[in-house]
């Protein structure tokens, strides 16, 4: 099987096919700390994309609560049993991925979630880690926690899904990275249901083909964010283009977040996929329970997000979050702003550090009125 390099487990590994990147990668960095549940980032996908006949299982983007919260039930659970040792030394990712060793007959280790599974999207929603003694208070960290996960398709580097399929109905778009499903190939032999280690592909039962997100191509196209991102509530989301690595431009918001200061991280990248959603760990959560999830720079991401205020330039890039529909491929900053700018160099955002604010007097002279309503 050839090699590849993957700089998420610092290490190369087996992957079915060569190594072959994208002259650019769609991207995104979702901040866990500010994701509220609202959920309007999967009502948006949901009314978008899965409305169908067939689709009413599928969430391509849901929003579960961690520890306890699971979509579709388990499944990560259930991953890492599959995968056994996950140690690492240093960066370097010492257990096997999901390439690794597979059963027999198959080139993935993956697992099939039952059709029920999927029918309880928000089960664990809000339940907490840990129990609340009598008389408990807060003290400037809890001891119970829980926190929010948004997910959707990582539109991975080296696609588990796509590694799977018999058919090669599965394709990574040359020109952006985005991992999509031929329809006209697939004969929904669910192999690739069973192979991503992100239970993102689902099976639609009416067609008896598979279907995952598309991460909104047609706006990727346009230049403009996908559906999740420019709706989300919580401003917790920025979609972008990450270089290769190695090719890292400073003055790119992902490049920098993702892989200059490495604040955000991938989700479980001992599975080899190389996903491209990064999260920017919960900062109030045990670190036992980061490092399975997001690996070994955790210490390292949450201590940068936590000292943001020292580097302006993070800062800047932090404020581009939910401030604009289009895709920032550049940015700058003053003292007084971040500023975004698009493929073509357009100014498409400003956003000032500090929040400008207009008092009003309380007594309207012009008017002849007061402003203001106590009684
Ligand atoms: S997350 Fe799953 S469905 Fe999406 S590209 Fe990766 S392996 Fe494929
Ligand atoms: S819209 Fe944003 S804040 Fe609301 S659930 Fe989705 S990711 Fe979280």
């Amino acid at each position: 099987m050839p090699k590849v390099k993957n700089w998420q487990i610092n290490r190369e590994m087996e992957y079915p096919y060569e190594e072959k990147r994208p002259k650019k990668q769609v991207a995104y960095v979702f901040d866990t700390n500010k994701c509220i549940a609202c959920q309007t980032c999967t009502v948006a996908c949901k009314t978008t994309w899965t409305s169908g006949q067939g689709q009413e299982q599928m969430f391509w983007n849901n929003v579960e609560t961690k520890p306890y919260g699971f979509y579709p039930k388990a499944w990560d659970v259930k991953l890492l049993k599959t995968m056994g040792r996950q140690d690492w030394e240093g960066q370097t990712y010492q257990g096997e991925t999901v390439f690794e060793n597979p059963p027999a007959g198959q080139r993935v280790k993956g697992h099939l979630p039952a059709y029920e599974d999927y029918a309880h999207p928000n089960i664990g929603e809000d339940e907490i880690f840990g129990l609340i003694e009598k008389g408990a208070f807060f003290s400037g960290m809890h001891n119970a926690w829980m926190f929010y996960m948004a997910r959707i398709c990582n539109h991975c580097t080296y696609p588990a899904c796509l590694a799977a399929c018999p058919r090669k109905a599965i394709y990574k778009r040359e020109e952006d990275g985005v991992v999509l499903v031929d329809q006209t190939r697939c004969r929904g032999y669910k192999e690739c249901v069973k192979a991503c280690p992100y239970k993102k592909v689902f099976f639609n039962m009416v067609t008896r083909t598979s279907e995952k997100c598309i991460a909104c191509y047609p706006l990727l196209e346009k230049g403009e964010q996908p559906r999740c991102v420019q709706t989300c509530i919580g401003k917790i989301r920025l979609q972008g283009w990450l270089s290769e690595p190695g090719k890292e431009d400073p003055n790119n918001p992902l490049d920098y977040i993702v892989r200059i200061k490495k604040a955000a991280l991938p989700l479980y990248p001992q599975s080899g996929t190389e996903p491209n959603v990064y999260y920017i760990p919960p900062v109030h959560v045990p670190r036992e329970f980061l490092l399975q999830m997001f690996g070994a720079g955790v210490e390292e991401a949450i201590q940068t997000y936590q000292t943001v205020r020292s580097d302006p330039k993070l800062l800047a890039a932090f404020l581009l979050f939910g401030n604009t529909p289009k895709i920032i491929t550049k940015f700058e900053h003053t003292n007084e702003a971040a500023i975004g700018f698009d493929e073509k160099g357009n100014e498409v955002v400003r956003v000032p550090f500090r929040e400008p604010f207009f008092e009003r007097e309380m007594f309207d002279a012009k008017l002849n009125v007061y402003r203001h309503n106590t009684a």
